[in-house]
């Protein structure tokens, strides 16, 4: 069978109501490059009527492909689950709530063309809440620092990948992921350009605050060692402080006697220092807990049936 030039991946969680304004926009946006094409749909688990939808797509939209998840497995792994099923030379994920413009497509294929091997995107005039956007600011700030890659925008989903990037991701196991940065990871020629951006078109946004906290530990823990390294450092620094406040205490005993209202003062610092211990136990335990996940091998996702692939 002949593979298509650009494949397009879509994860679906119950977006019944934008599934159909989004293939109004998507397709003639493809079909405008004039390659042939494949655009992939994983099912990840939607419980409305997404799926339905989708299967009628398969069918009266040439190239549509279907993935259907056997539950909710996330975001990143209907992505994965798309990229091992996908041919394309160049591969483009997207949101399937119309808050990345499909018009821009041909804007990453020509990119993609150029020479890059990755086109991140970071949008311009974000239309998200201001909670939002000041989360993605510390994330972004921080990812940055912590695994010495140099990305604007990590939660804009709208990116384009050559097959040599796909294919080491294929490679690659892990069951807790952050795909932009997992791509980063594997680039040589990465390039960033603008691209607008709109509010969900309709439903309401699949990550409440604590699967954003989530998220955002993956992609601290998932692609360093540096909180655990930091914390080492932290540990160090303070036991330092602690011994210079203990001789401080020795000598002042001597000096003004012993101290006995400065009670609670001392009780404040070891309530510090037992919060950073807890603290450090969870980031250990951060670790741990992924270590376990990976060593079960389980499958990471399980694909129930597909539609459009066969042929
Ligand atoms: N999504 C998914 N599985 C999930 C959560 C989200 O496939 O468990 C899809 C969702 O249908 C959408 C995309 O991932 O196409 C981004 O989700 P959303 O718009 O809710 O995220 P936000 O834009 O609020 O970051
Ligand atoms: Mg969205």
């Amino acid at each position: 069978m002949q593979q298509p030039y650009l494949s397009i991946v879509v994860p679906v969680y119950n977006e019944e109501t934008n599934l159909g304004p989004l293939m109004e926009r998507l397709y003639p946006a493809v079909q405008g490059t004039g390659k042939s094409f494949e655009i992939i749909f994983t099912n990840d688990g939607s419980r409305d009527r997404s799926l339905e939808i989708l299967r009628r797509m398969v069918r009266d939209y040439p190239g549509v492909k279907v993935l259907e998840f056997n539950g909710n497995f996330g975001q990143h792994m209907a992505i994965l689950a798309a990229f091992e099923m996908s041919g394309g030379q160049i591969v483009i994920t997207l949101d399937a709530d119309l808050q990345n413009p499909p018009e821009e497509i041909p804007r990453l294929v020509a990119e993609i063309e150029k020479g890059h091997d990755v086109v991140g995107t970071s949008r311009r005039k974000r239309q998200d809440t201001l909670f939002r956007r000041l989360a993605s600011r510390i994330v972004n700030i921080t990812t940055n620092k912590m695994t010495g890659m140099h990305m604007k925008d990590y939660g804009c989903m709208l990116r384009a990948y050559h097959r040599d990037i796909i294919e080491n991701i294929n490679r690659c196991q892990e069951t807790t992921t952050f795909i932009p940065a997992l791509a980063q990871t594997f680039c040589s020629n990465p390039v960033e350009i603008e691209v607008a951006h709109a509010e969900r078109a309709a439903g309401e946004s699949k990550y409440s605050l604590y699967k954003l906290v989530r998220l955002n530990f993956d992609l601290m823990t998932g692609f360093s060692v540096v909180p655990l390294q930091l914390f080492a450092l932290f540990g160090i620094l303070t036991s330092l402080l602690s011994l210079a406040f203990a001789l401080f205490l020795l000598v002042r005993r001597f000096i003004v006697g012993a101290e006995v209202e400065g009670v609670f003062t001392l009780f404040a610092i070891l309530f510090f220092f037992i919060g950073i211990i807890i603290l450090g136990i969870g980031i250990v335990g951060e670790y741990v807990g992924r270590i376990y996940q990976e060593v079960r091998k389980r499958p990471r996702f399980v694909v129930r049936k597909t539609y459009g692939f066969e042929e």
